[in-house]
């Protein structure tokens, strides 16, 4: 990353995935860029044209197609330059002018309170909705400003940290983009808990030293199995787990790091569904797999569409390993998802269109969020209360916002189990459904399997969106509260 970035470097970058790109109208909008926003500063004091261009070199190290690498270098132009949309669409087509217009529209991070983030996630959704090219060059946009929030005052920088987690994080998670969340993730963390960040940091290095050595004869021993059974990897490497995820793993475990199994994962890319199921039997030959611990995301996608076998399996030392093997397909769409789209492979080829698909899954994301969005004032509360994590009896962690209740917790696991919830163990003590939960509690509900609805008085009480509406939905049902009765509930003090 200390590298200088140049629109020659840029212009390479893109060459190795794509030598067929126009490289001229690269150039030529980075040059129309970099005269517009000519005199124009980062906070950081660097010329404003530094940006653009860094956002193109996180999307061009992603291999993205070079017409979004040309809408990204002028991102910025209509919204902070005398140069128009018009005269971006004379100089680079209509499909880029198109790009930029709905970068424009999403608009730049004025903080004008709390309004502004419901605002934000409007926008963004809308815009997604219409091309879903916008939201990669807005994440790559995004990227980049995070890694120099240090120019920023406290406040602001601490914001958009904050935004970025509980926003595009879990936006790109749900588009399947597993590196851009990841870096997401990694890049706020900093900045939203310092302390967390610097501990969680310091608990993985000091557990990581001195185990490269280890860890490479573990990836030699398994390539000379599989090679001796025929199947020749396309790669095996050892990967870190990313920090902000070690975090979340660690508040679930008690802070123990030995009970994080993933903290180094060994992934093995190899060249078919049957290489893969052939490699785990293999894997399984030379070490003793972990119960309960091996995953068929094959044959079971996770709801992002992530494919991939996951075992963890004591190694020679006695300690644990954890493999992930998929074949290359499966490999680009975690990491990339919907980006893959727009992907080269290695070998300059696309990869399949998953046109289709994606239209589906946005439309659902869409659905989702826009409806929660119906009701602004709740959807507020969500987003903006600080969260809390909160475990089920058997370790899953479900994060609600701060003042929740058992009742939200049920309603999280399940609609069934919120409608018929009676009381609540937390930590190992009954209580009250109206107690308010802490960061850390384990939670198990206990239900009353003859009870049908759910108390009325229970939509004073719960602090999510979904477990008011479940709440109304079921007493809807239950036809005893007319309309004039539950929206009195619900708004106190307005007149019907
Ligand atoms: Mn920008």
């Amino acid at each position: 990353m200390s590298k200088i970035q140049t629109i020659e470097g840029l212009v390479e970058l893109v060459r190795g995935y794509n030598p067929n790109a126009d490289f001229d109208m690269i150039k030529l909008a980075y040059d129309f860029a970099a005269d517009a926003h000519q005199g124009q500063v980062r906070k950081s004091g660097e010329p404003y044209i530094t940006h653009p261009l860094a956002a193109a070199y996180i999307l061009a190290e992603i291999r993205i197609d070079p017409t979004i690498i040309i809408a990204t270098l002028l991102h910025d132009v209509p919204e902070d330059t005398v140069r128009t949309l018009e005269d971006i669409e004379k100089n680079f087509g209509s499909e880029v002018a198109s790009m930029v217009r709905g970068i424009t529209k999403l608009g730049k991070l004025k903080y004008r309170g709390v309004e502004r983030y419901i605002e934000n996630l409007r926008k963004m959704f809308v815009a997604m909705a219409e091309d879903i090219r916008v939201m990669i060059i807005k994440f790559a946009d995004r990227i980049h400003n995070l890694t120099t929030l240090d120019a920023l005052p406290p406040q602001k920088r601490y914001r958009i940290a904050l935004e970025s987690l509980e926003i595009y994080a879990p936006i790109a998670n749900r588009l399947g983009m597993d590196d851009i969340k990841g870096q997401l993730e990694d890049l706020s963390f900093k900045h939203v808990y310092p302390k967390e960040y610097d501990r969680v940091k310091k608990i993985r290095d000091e557990k990581l030293e001195g185990r490269d050595k280890y860890f490479a004869s573990v990836i030699k021993k398994a390539e000379e199995e599989l090679l001796k059974s025929g199947i020749t990897p396309e790669s095996i490497q050892g990967r870190n787990k990313r920090l902000y995820s070690l975090y979340k793993k660690l508040l679930r475990k008690n802070n123990d790091i030995n009970k994080v199994y993933d903290l180094v994962a060994i992934r093995i890319i190899v060249g078919s569904v049957a290489e893969c199921y052939a490699t785990l039997g293999i894997l399984h030959k030379i070490w003793t797999p972990m119960k309960g611990r091996i995953k068929d995301y094959i044959s079971q996608p996770k709801p992002n569409d992530y494919q991939s076998l996951h075992t963890t399996v004591f190694g020679d030392e006695g300690e644990v390993v954890e493999f992930q093997i998929r074949t290359h397909e499966m490999d680009e769409n975690a990491e990339f998802g919907i980006a893959a789209h727009w992907h080269y492979a290695e070998n300059g080829s696309r990869m399949p269109s998953r046109e289709i698909k994606w239209v589906k899954e946005l439309a659902e994301i869409q659905k989702d969020i826009l409806n929660k969005l119906s009701d602004l004032e709740e959807i507020k509360v969500d987003f903006l209360q600080t969260r809390i994590f909160v475990f089920t009896p058997k370790g899953d962690v479900i994060d609600l916002p701060e003042g929740a209740t058992p009742i939200d917790f049920a309603y999280d696991i399940h609609s069934e189990i919120g409608n018929k919830c009676t009381a609540a163990i937390v930590n190992d003590k009954m209580v009250s459904l109206d107690t308010e939960l802490n960061n850390g509690d384990v939670v198990e509900i206990v239900t009353d399997k003859n009870r049908k609805y759910p108390s009325q008085d229970w939509i004073k009480i719960v602090k999510t969106h979904s477990a008011r509406t479940h709440i109304r939905n079921a007493l809807k049902q239950e036809g005893k509260m007319s309309i004039k009765k539950l929206l009195r509930s619900v708004i106190p003090g307005k007149k019907n």
